[in-house]
C-alpha cells in the first residue's frame, strides 16, 4: 500500500487530520513499537479512541495532552476499540486521570474480563492444557506456563466500562462518526466511519503492511474466527477506494478495497498450504506452524503463531474439507486435522 503524504505525529503531539479528528502515537514495548489512537472533537467534549498499554511513558503522554490541546474542553468519552492490552491497558488510568466514562463493546469487555478475571495459575493451567491439545512439543508447553502474567502486567485493572452499540453514533463538531463493530482479529472491535469525509479508523483489522493476528478464541479453540474475518474483508473489498484510512497502526493510506483482497489471498494461501499437506497426513496444530511459518518461537509470539494454525485449521473444518479427531499419544490428548 502507498502511505499518504500526512506527517507522522511527533512525541506527544497530536495531528489534525480533518476538521474533528487528530491522531496521536504512543510508544509500546514490543517489536511492533507504537499505536496509533485518534481523537474526535464533539460539541460535548472531546472523545478519545483507544488508551494505550499501561505504564509510565503512556502515563507521561496521556499528562502532556490532557495539559495541552484536551484542556481546552472535558473529555466526554472514552472508547477503547477492543481488549488486547495496547489498546486497553491504560483504559482504567486514563479514566480516573480524566473522570470520563469509558465504553467498549460487549463482546470485548466479555473478552477482556474472561482473561482479566483468571488467576495466574488459572491462565497458565488453561494455557497449557491448549498447548497440548495443539500437539506441541512439552518444552513449548511449558512456555505456556510460564507465559500466565502477560495480560495483566500490561492491564492491572480494568475500567467500569459502558455498552457501545452499533447504534452509538459520535457527533464530531462537523460530521458523523458511524461504529462498526467485527469479529476476527479479536470478538467485537469497534471501528468508525465518517462516510461525509471518507474517513475510516479500521483500528486493527486493517493494516497496510501487517496481517493482523487471527488467532483461535482461547475461551472456544474451536470457533471459526478466520471465517469472521473474511466475512470481515469481503464487505471491505467493497470500499470506497478514495476513503482516507487511518489504521491503528502503522501509517495511513487509501485502496482499502484492495488491501482487503491482498488479505484475502493471504489466507487463501495459507489454507491452501495446510489442506494440501493434510491430505498427505493428519495435521497437529503444531504440524501446522512448522507449516506455515516455518520455524519455532519463543513464548508470547508462540501464542499467536499457534493461534492462527488453530484459527486456519478450524476454517477449513468448518467449509468440511478436513475432519477433526482427538488422539491420544503417550497420555497427551491431541488434535488432528485430516482429510
Ligand atoms: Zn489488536
Amino acid at each position: 500500500m502507498k502511505r499518504l503524504p500526512i506527517e507522522l505525529p511527533q512525541q506527544n503531539k497530536l495531528v489534525k487530520l480533518s476538521s474533528d479528528l487528530y491522531w496521536g502515537r504512543l510508544p509500546l514495548p514490543f517489536r511492533l513499537n507504537h499505536i496509533n489512537l485518534f481523537i474526535i472533537d464533539t460539541k460535548d467534549g472531546w472523545v478519545i479512541v483507544d488508551a494505550g498499554i499501561y505504564g509510565e511513558e503512556t502515563k507521561k503522554y496521556w499528562k502532556s495532552l490532557l495539559s495541552g490541546l484536551l484542556s481546552t474542553k472535558p473529555i466526554d468519552k472514552i472508547i477503547i476499540t477492543h481488549h488486547h492490552v495496547d489498546h486497553i491497558g491504560f483504559a482504567a488510568e486514563l479514566a480516573d486521570m480524566t473522570g470520563a466514562k469509558c465504553y467498549i463493546s460487549r463482546a470485548e469487555m466479555k473478552h477482556a474480563q474472561f482473561i482479566f478475571n483468571m488467576s495466574f495459575s488459572e491462565f497458565s493451567d488453561l494455557l497449557v492444557s491448549i498447548y497440548s491439545k495443539y500437539g506441541l512439543p512439552l518444552e513449548e508447553i511449558e512456555l505456556g506456563r510460564n507465559d500466565s502474567s502477560r495480560y495483566k502486567r500490561y492491564v492491572p485493572e480494568l475500567p467500569d466500562f459502558n455498552n457501545f452499540s452499533l447504534e452509538d453514533t459520535i457527533q464530531g463538531t462537523s460530521s458523523d462518526w458511524r461504529c462498526r463493530i467485527d469479529s476476527g482479529h479479536s470478538s467485537g472491535q469497534i471501528s468508525f466511519i465518517n462516510e461525509r469525509d471518507k474517513l475510516f479508523l479500521p483500528t486493527d483489522f486493517l493494516l497496510p503492511r501487517i496481517s493482523p493476528n487471527i488467532s483461535a478464541d482461547i475461551r472456544d479453540i474451536d470457533k471459526d474466527v478466520l471465517g469472521d474475518y473474511l466475512e470481515y474483508l469481503e464487505d471491505m473489498t467493497t470500499l470506497d477506494p478514495e476513503i482516507r484510512i487511518y489504521p491503528g497502526h502503522d501509517w495511513p493510506f487509501k485502496n482499502g478495497n484492495l488491501r482487503a483482497l491482498d488479505l484475502i489471498r493471504h489466507h487463501n494461501q495459507r489454507l491452501e498450504i495446510l489442506l494440501s499437506n493434510a491430505q498427505k497426513k493428519p495435521l497437529s496444530v503444531s504440524d501446522g506452524i512448522d507449516l506455515l511459518f516455518n520455524k519455532r518461537f519463543e513464548s508470547h509470539e508462540l501464542f499467536f503463531a499457534a493461534g492462527e494454525s488453530r484459527a486456519h485449521l478450524n476454517h477449513l473444518s468448518k467449509q468440511n474439507k478436513v475432519k477433526k479427531d482427538t488422539i491420544n499419544r503417550n497420555g497427551q490428548e491431541i488434535d488432528l486435522f485430516y482429510v
